[in-house]
């Protein structure tokens, strides 16, 4: 054999036993490209003067690189976390009845824009309309792809190079950088503020107001708290001036909840219901927030507003897909029903007494025959109710290394997603589906091994 050992040929590569098995696999095309991508790779390392040149090592790596490719990099996890809203891990889980009516126009024709009755074109923003009107006491609805592509449609649509008045208390960044006033900039809008953070008074917008405005807007503070001397005058009080000076009144409620979040023992959240009897002209907010169904900005409120809206070529590009109204169909169907707390997955977990959590994490604990159950706090996240908590109880593991265990327990598949509580792995049944529950023991488990 020669010193200098080659590198071996594509086509020699793609005769070891594990490429014959990838090419039947995949396909004989994408695994040539996986095996060039890694001899490249070892080239540009320079790995090959190193002495990586071993057939079946490089074979092995190709076959990892093919793997990756292919499997989804968007998978299921359990999330013990606690957190009910949890935007980095895809907000709210939607109910059985929502699975299902997406999974029955996806695989098929529907009638998104088809007036089955006349046999010709219909309208896709019909699905809804009915039963937020039900639900609302709304005159007309527009649902779009997100509540910050509503928020955007409303300013470019009713506010392009107008003033819009917003208090300083209100100028917030909502998260992965949706920020209010740069919103705004971007519709056109011209941004006029009021106030200051932490104080506002209706004789501040009054001033402001002595040169016109088309539109006073209202945003929900999201996922933070302006606490001690603080005042914000009513909704109500602002929609009164903003009829008073013909100007629109336009509520950004950010999570949208239709029912009361004080009956769990939170703070109470602004309904939609509240913020259109208050005197709203419209009010947005989104669908996998508190409402517990898919990803939409969803905008109720006046005809004559929400025609001129849907009449705006952005409206165009940010409407809502037909898997969107269909999970948002029978989700909104829940509430008529008046079955929320038992279907939707978000409020069923806001409804779980701290009983019946310490009863599962018990039973978890007496599964794995380690760790102890104590008590702890869940939250809703994902921008509602920010620093309210509603009792629960943890599965706390006492281990060596527990940043190690986080992440053992995030390669188990699926990934199981738990957080440190002072030095301990702990566990929140609260968000953890009973389906789930065999799943994550099992996890546990391994990762304990
Ligand atoms: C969350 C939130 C938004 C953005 O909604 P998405 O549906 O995430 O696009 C906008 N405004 C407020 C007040 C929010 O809380």
């Amino acid at each position: 054999m020669s010193k200098l050992r080659a590198i071996p040929s594509v086509d020699q590569l793609l005769q070891t036993p594990v490429l014959l098995e990838c090419s039947r696999s995949f396909g004989r095309p994408l695994t040539v490209r996986a095996v060039r991508e890694t001899l490249a790779a070892i080239r540009a390392s320079g790995e090959d003067h190193a002495g990586v040149v071993d057939p079946a090592q490089i074979a092995s790596r190709a076959a990892g690189l093919l793997n990756r490719w292919l499997e989804s990099t968007l998978r299921p996890v359990i999330n013990a976390t606690g957190v009910i809203l949890h935007t980095n891990l895809g907000r709210a889980p939607l109910s059985e009845e929502a699975k299902q009516a997406m999974a029955q126009v996806a695989g098929g024709y529907s009638t998104l824009e088809y007036d089955l009755e006349r046999g010709r074109r219909g309208s896709r923003g019909i699905h809804v309309e009915e039963q937020l009107r039900l639900l609302t006491g709304a005159e007309a609805t527009l649902v779009v792809n997100n509540n910050a592509a509503a928020v955007l449609l409303i300013l470019s649509a009713l506010a392009y190079r107008k003033r819009v008045v917003i208090s300083r208390s209100q100028l917030v960044e909502i998260g992965g950088g949706f920020r209010v006033p740069d919103v705004m900039k971007q519709s056109g809008a011209r941004l006029v503020e009021v106030g200051t953070t932490n104080r506002v008074h209706l004789s501040d917008y009054e001033i402001v107001l002595q040169e016109p405005a088309a539109m006073l807007l209202w945003a929900h503070h999201s996922n933070f708290q302006i606490v001690g001397f603080t005042s914000e005058p009513e909704l109500s009080e602002l929609a009164a001036l903003a009829k008073r000076n013909q100007m629109w009144m336009i509520d950004d409620l950010g999570s949208g909840a239709l029912l009361d979040t004080a009956r769990y023992g939170l703070a109470h959240e602004p309904t939609v219901q509240e913020a259109l009897a208050a005197g709203a002209d419209l009010v947005c907010f989104s669908g996998d927030k508190l409402l517990g169904g898919p990803q939409a900005g969803i905008i109720v409120g006046r005809a004559d507003l929400i025609r001129r809206i849907s009449r705006h070529p952005l409206a165009r590009a940010v409407r809502a897909d037909k898997l969107c109204l269909a999970a948002l169909t029978a989700t909104l169907a829940h509430y008529l029903k008046d079955e929320v707390e038992t279907k939707i997955p978000v409020w069923r977990m806001m409804a779980e007494t701290p009983e019946q959590i310490q009863a599962r994490a018990g039973r978890w604990a007496s599964t794995l025959q380690i760790g102890e159950v104590t008590a702890g706090c869940s939250t809703i996240g994902g921008g509602s109710l920010p620093g309210e908590t509603l009792p629960t109880y943890l599965l706390a593991l006492k281990v060596k290394r527990p940043n190690n265990f986080l992440e053992r327990l995030r390669q188990n598949n699926p990934a199981i997603i738990a957080r440190i509580e002072e030095e301990q792995v702990v566990f929140d049944p609260r968000t953890v589906a009973e389906s789930e529950e065999s799943a994550l023991l099992a996890g546990i488990q391994r990762a304990l091994q």
